[in-house]
Parts: structure tokens; C-alpha cells; sequence
């Protein structure tokens, strides 16, 4: 898969600032499914090209899946993945080009902040829908697109043109909304998202379209595409595009709490939220305590689906809360949202009463911050005092280090305790819940390796 960014507006090189990229050098990003490549074909002042080349491994692919879905044996391995754009590349830019995708670039803030001529190529898009569809997404947002559509094969003419089609937008734009355009609009041509599509998606579509997508002609395509036809999700994405209009925008960059890179190429943040929202959702907890919320990626996903009625957000820590706030635009809520929805200081090693009377209480990657003395107090806090019906603890699983390449000894995060293996982890859970009347179940979160188990562990309590 290949993109190309061009620009002419001297110093071209320029450019090498806005993506934080040396023109000279070129950066390889390992994901799960392959490389991304940053490097720079031409480089000179008057015309600077940016190529970021992802070169997808269909093995590392299938590997960093739970196995092929349907198809031909072969099918995981021989596929066009690697050639044409599709939500993989957008994984990429995310990756590779975060911090011009966001807009910012500390050493030339005038320039990222400006509007410039760009030309965007992008080698191969599978476009269902025909060039039709290119130009009905691309052209309301001002961009002169151009599509190289090719027959099938030129030996029988009557087979029509290929699907697969070479795109090339010109544009004057701010780079980060070229980026932002490309991110959400590749994947809506190809018409299928590879990766797993939950409320962290629409959470993704309502940040990077904030500013476009409200008022383009085909948003609703464009929403039904990206979250793949699920109807639920689509109504929640546009709701709350129209309810973000009103919200100033304050999304920071969340503090790197629990997520080093291994994790977060996995998209397990994501992952987990889906996984507990699920567990909530199936299990008809209608109020909900996150406990040790962080910077409140659980709590916004809750506050877009309507069985939630009472959600408290508590964490230790300010700073957290304060990004959880800003992710919630917590003090621009309309007045029916910010009924549902509290946030809290207070530590969960101390008895509180604004614990209590909740349906469902979640410790999400919380407990390995503690030390030994300290799980103990938590373990009354949560089973004993607060109490819930449903009480959903996860926690990385030890054991999967070793898939992510970690040496021995190694944990996943600087200010963790300890990470246990799935039999310590079900072993404490057991004990738990013999203590406090519970029953517990066991679920994993993330890709499951055969022998190491998932990345992430999960018990879920009911009594
Ligand atoms: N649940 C979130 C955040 C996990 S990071 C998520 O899954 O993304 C761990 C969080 O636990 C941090 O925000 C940290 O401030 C919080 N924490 C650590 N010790 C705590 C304590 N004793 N009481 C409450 N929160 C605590």
C-alpha cells in the first residue's frame, strides 16, 4: 500500500517539520500486520514528497488475528491486502504521522495551522462504488480529485473496469485535515473495516470528522461505511456529532498510564472497552462505578448508549480526571448527559459510601498498580463496602509478554506492581470470590495466543 504526499510551497522540505520526519532519513514503524514506512522520493525546494509505504505481511496479519474468518485456506496468507488502501493504512498514519494527523507541530506552529497546496496519491483503493464514489467524498471537502481507473484486462475489454482504482486529490488544506480526511475516508471506500469496529470507532469518526463531516452532503454514507452497517452505532455517531457541534474541543492526547506501545498497536485499550461494555450490556447493569477510571475512555463509551442511567467516573488522580473530563466535554454536557454522569476523587484502598448502590463496579487494569497490602484494602472496598451485583476486574496476563517480544522479568508498565500469570490471577479471583459470595467467571481480551492465553485477563463477579 502506498500514499504520497506532495508539496510545492518552498521550502518544500518544509514538510519534513510538519510530519516530524528528516526528509533524509527513513523511519520504520513495525505494526502488528507488517512495516510503515516513512522516506521521501523527491526532497528539494521546490517540491517535497512524503511516500508512507505500508508493507503488510499477510502472515504477521493473520497471526495478530483470532484466525481467518471464512474463505480458502490459503485465503490468510494470498490476498490483496498488502496492495490495496484499506483501514490498515489508516491504522498507519495513525501510527507513523500521530502528531501531524492531530494538527501540532511545536517548531512551526504557522505552518501546520496553514493552508497549503497538497497533492495526496494513493497507489490502489478499492472502491466500491466506482470513481463515482471518489468524487462524491472527496470533492465537498474541496479537493480536485483525479481517478486512474484501469480495465480488467485490456485482452477482454467487455470485463469492465477494475474495482481497484489509483487516486490523486489536489487540494489547499491544513495538512492535518488531509491526514484526518484520508484517516476516516480510505476505509469508507473500501467499504469494509478490517479491524474491530465498537464505540471506540465512533468515538475515532466523531473525533477526526468534528469538523467536516457534520456538514458534509454524504455523512450518513460515510457513517454507515466506517462503522460497517451497524445501525446502533451509526445513530450514536451522528447524535453525537450534533451534540459535539456545540462542545469546544479540549481532546488532549490522554497521559501514557497503561499503554505502552505493545498494547497499543493491538488496539487493546479498545478491546477492552468493548469487552466490558459487552459484559454490562449483556448482563443489565443499568449503574455503573468506574473505579481507577483513568482517563475515561470506559466512561465516554458508556455515556453513548442509553441503558446506562448513572455512571461514576473515580480515580486518584486528578490528572487523570482531568483528561477524563475533557474526553467527556464533561463541562459542556447537555443537561440529560451530565445527569448520568459523575467524576471523583478518592482512592479505592478507603472505605466510601459514594461507592455504594451501584448495579456494576469495574476495576479495568487497576489492581497491578497496587501493592500487596494495598489489594487487600481495594478487595473490601470493592466486594465488601461498595458491593455490586457485577464486578468486572481485568488485568494484563503475564504470560503474553513473551508474544509481545518482552524479555523475561519485564513488565508492561513502569509503575506496575506485579503481572500475573492466568492461573495467579484466577487463583486471587477465586479466592475472592468465595470470601464475598461471589461466582467468577473467566474471559479473555485480545488475540489468544495457544500457549501464552490473551494479552489481557478478565474475571467477571456476580453474586
Ligand atoms: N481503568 C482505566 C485506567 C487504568 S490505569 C483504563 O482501563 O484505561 C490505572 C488507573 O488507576 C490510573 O488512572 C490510576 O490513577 C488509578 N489508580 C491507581 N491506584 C488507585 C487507587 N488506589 N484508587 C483509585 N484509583 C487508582
Amino acid at each position: 500500500m502506498l500514499l504520497t504526499i506532495t508539496s510545492t510551497t518552498k521550502p518544500a522540505t518544509d514538510l519534513g517539520y510538519l510530519l516530524h520526519k528528516h526528509p533524509e532519513r527513513v523511519h520504520t514503524t513495525r505494526l502488528p500486520f507488517g512495516d510503515a514506512i516513512v522516506f521521501y522520493p523527491e526532497a528539494t525546494d521546490a517540491r517535497c514528497t512524503a511516500a508512507l509505504l505500508l508493507d503488510v505481511n499477510p502472515v504477521d496479519l493473520s497471526r495478530a488475528r483470532k484466525g481467518s474468518p471464512h474463505g480458502a485456506p490459503l485465503q490468510p496468507y494470498v490476498n490483496s491486502r498488502p496492495y490495496i488502501a484499506s483501514s490498515f493504512m489508516s491504522v498507519a498514519i495513525s501510527r507513523t504521522l500521530k502528531t501531524a494527523l492531530n494538527g501540532r507541530c511545536d517548531s512551526h506552529p504557522d505552518l501546520a495551522e496553514a493552508r497549503l497546496p497538497y497533492e495526496a496519491t494513493v497507489a490502489a483503493v478499492q472502491c466500491v462504488g466506482g470513481s463515482d464514489l471518489l468524487r462524491r467524498l472527496f470533492e465537498p471537502l474541496g479537493y480536485e480529485v483525479s481517478a486512474h481507473e484501469q480495465l480488467l484486462d485490456e485482452r477482454f475489454p467487455e470485463w469492465g473496469v477494475s474495482p481497484i482504482i489509483g487516486v490523486t486529490l489536489q487540494g489547499t488544506v491544513r495538512l492535518s485535515e488531509l491526514l484526518t480526511h484520508l484517516y476516516v475516508l480510505i476505509p469508507v471506500l473500501d467499504g469494509q473495516k478490517h479491524y474491530w469496529v465498537g464505540d471506540a470507532e465512533v468515538e475515532k469518526l466523531i473525533r477526526y470528522g468534528e469538523n467536516w463531516l457534520a456538514g458534509h452532503p454524504e455523512r450518513e454514507l460515510i457513517a454507515k461505511r466506517y462503522l460497517k452497517h451497524r445501525r446502533s452505532l451509526e445513530t450514536a455517531a451522528l447524535e453525537q456529532l450534533l451534540v459535539d457541534e456545540a462542545a469546544p474541543e479540549s481532546l488532549e492526547e490522554p497521559p501514557e498510564e497503561t499503554a505502552p506501545d505493545t498494547e497499543e498497536r493491538l488496539g487493546l485499550n479498545e478491546q477492552r472497552v468493548i469487552a466490558i461494555t459487552e459484559e454490562l450490556r449483556s448482563r443489565a447493569a443499568g449503574t455503573v462505578v468506574d473505579l481507577g477510571c483513568g482517563d475515561g475512555k470506559l466512561l465516554r463509551a458508556l455515556l453513548g448508549e442509553r441503558q446506562f442511567t448513572k455512571i461514576l467516573g473515580m480515580d486518584v488522580s486528578t490528572r487523570s480526571l482531568e483528561f477524563a473530563a475533557d474526553r467527556l466535554h464533561f463541562r459542556d454536557l447537555p443537561p440529560m448527559q451530565r445527569e448520568r454522569i459523575d467524576l471523583i476523587q478518592g482512592s479505592l484502598t478507603y472505605r466510601d459510601e459514594r461507592l455504594s448502590g451501584f448495579d456494576a463496579g469495574v476495576v479495568a487494569e487497576v489492581i497491578e498498580h497496587l501493592d500487596a497490602g494495598r489489594l487487600a484494602a481495594l478487595e473490601r472496598v470493592v466486594f465488601e463496602f461498595a458491593g455490586p451485583r457485577l464486578v468486572v476486574v481485568t488485568t494484563p496476563n503475564i504470560e503474553y509478554n513473551q508474544v509481545f517480544g518482552m524479555e523475561d522479568g519485564v513488565l508492561r508498565h513502569k509503575d506496575h506492581r506485579f503481572e500475573w500469570t492466568r492461573e495467579q490471577f484466577e487463583g486471587w479471583a477465586s479466592g475472592v470470590a468465595s470470601a464475598h459470595g461471589y461466582t467468577v467467571e473467566f474471559k479473555p481480551i485480545g488475540p489468544i495466543d495457544q500457549s501464552h492465553g490473551a494479552p489481557t485477563q478478565m474475571a467477571v463477579f456476580s453474586r
